[in-house]
């Protein structure tokens, strides 16, 4: 009998075409997401090379950190961005990529739509030019983020090579209390693992809080595993899996889904499955986490003590004093209570449906404080119109919030949004790094959209519990 194996073990050696004398592994890829930004250098080095696309039907592309979110018209009004959305769309003409332009109706951010059409699914391997391809790994797929080499070399042979990671099981256990959610979850793993303690492993995550989540709470959780140092995050598939991919466009049909169903469940991590590491949390450690700092492992509880630099251990004072300084927060003093001068929610880890639900439910108890500038950015056009059906951008509009275009807007500023000298950010995004949202001196708090909408309508960052 085969020795029982993970999720990440099966699909690795399902896709494994040949081990290399340096003991990488070259990889089929099952699915390849291209947007304008990491792809139009791997395209010209193709065109150099001679060498075509080898699975377009296998490639789509999207544009989303470029694109403006107060106007989509054409011509953008930033040259350089029409050109990088030009350039996408010749390549995709001329290779017979399909391209989910905003004219289609499906564009958005491309951890956001590849879900949404069921292009993802249990199994798979996927690659994308963007650090946070991970997300994927909510459906049970195993997914890395790659660099522009890599987009060269999936686009020409659909292959990778790569090492191959060990697996760390991370079990959250008991029940997440009102006001906790999913964002809170990673940032409180990151925390305790820390910002590399994830380089070298593939996370799988499970336990009774992960389990009791929707597949879009999932998909923030794997998001942020590379913020964890983890390239490849993953929950094993289950039921809730296949009852969201049920009927989205990519998503096999009749006969032929069920026949996934049957494949996808027995992808799962076996039971007795071995892991190279466990690691346990307690859903009661996890409270409503603001991040503090200048990396996603500086988060704490909203209404905890920042740490005082003469109480941390050695190794970590010189990079406590330096993110506490170019905060200009104090240790010792909770985080509740700061001013903010921007809110922002959207992005890849926090732009769906359920995260703008959860936000509107904040909304709706009063007005944007003045002198707030509070963004809404739906992960894509799906999501938009969704929540434009059920009137959500009528009642951010009524908050005093903007209602915005898709794309990844204040994310990372690759696009008009930005923040502006010192300014505080309360944002629903990923990366709290030094100058992430524009602005060199800009200033990010990390939080779930609930936080930010409550920090949005106080002024100031909050505890959300004390809102809902
Ligand atoms: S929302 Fe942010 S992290 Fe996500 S794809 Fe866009 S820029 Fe990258």
């Amino acid at each position: 009998m085969a020795s029982p194996r993970s999720l990440f073990d099966k699909v690795w050696d399902l896709h494994a075409v040949r081990e290399l004398p340096t003991g990488q592994t070259q990889l089929f890829i099952g699915l390849h997401l291209i947007h304008e930004v990491t792809s139009p250098q791997a395209f010209a080095m193709l065109r150099e090379m001679g060498v075509g696309v080898r699975f377009p039907e296998r490639t789509f592309a999207t544009v989303d950190h470029i694109i403006p979110t107060d106007s989509q018209l054409r011509p953008l009004t930033d040259p350089l961005a029409e050109e990088m959305l030009l350039a996408l769309e010749r390549s995709c003409q001329e290779h017979e990529i399909r391209f989910f332009d905003p004219p289609s109706g499906l564009q958005g951010i491309v951890h956001v739509i590849g879900p949404e059409l069921g292009l993802t699914q249990p199994g798979m391997t996927i690659a994308c030019g963007d650090s946070h391809t991970s997300t994927h790994g909510a459906f049970g797929a195993i997914a890395f983020g790659i660099g522009t080499s890599q987009v060269r070399d999936v686009l020409a042979t659909q292959c990778l090579t790569l090492a191959r990671p060990r697996v760390r099981r991370i079990d959250v256990t008991g029940k997440l209390g009102p006001g906790v959610y999913a964002k809170d979850v990673i940032l409180a793993i990151i925390r305790r693992l820390g910002v590399k303690g994830g380089v070298g492993y593939a996370y799988e995550y499970g336990g009774p809080v992960i389990d009791a989540m929707s597949v879009e709470e999932r998909l923030t959780v794997c998001n942020m595993s590379i913020e964890g140092g983890a390239r490849v995050g993953y929950v094993n598939p289950d039921d809730a899996v296949y009852a969201f991919l049920r009927g989205r466009p990519f998503a096999p049909r009749d006969a032929a889904f069920e026949r996934a169903v049957a494949w996808w469940r027995s992808m799962a991590s076996d039971p007795d499955a071995a892991f190279a590491d466990r690691v346990e949390l307690a859903s009661a450690e996890i409270e409503p986490s603001v991040t503090w700092g200048i990396n996603p492992g500086q988060s704490c509880g909203v209404n905890e003590p920042l740490p005082r630099p003469e109480e941390v251990p050695d190794g970590e004072r010189a990079s406590v004093e330096e993110a506490l300084a170019f905060m200009e927060f104090r240790g010792g003093e909770p985080l509740a209570g700061t001013p903010i001068d921007v809110a922002f929610i959207g992005s890849c880890t926090n732009g769906r449906i359920s995260d703008l639900r959860e936000a509107a439910r904040v909304a709706r108890r009063g007005k944007v404080a003045p002198g707030v500038r509070a963004l809404v950015v739906p992960g894509s056009q799906a999501v938009a119109r969704e929540a434009e059906e059920e009137g959500l951008d009528e009642v951010f509009r009524a908050a005093g919030f903007q209602w915005r275009e898709p794309g990844c807007s204040m994310c990372l500023a690759m696009n008009p949004d930005k923040l502006q000298g010192r300014e505080i950010c309360a944002s629903s995004s990923n990366r709290n790094f030094k100058g992430r949202q524009g602005s060199p001196l800009g200033r990010t708090l990390l939080m779930s959209p609930a936080m930010v909408a409550a920090a949005a309508l106080a002024g100031r960052v909050s505890d959300v519990r004390e809102v809902l």
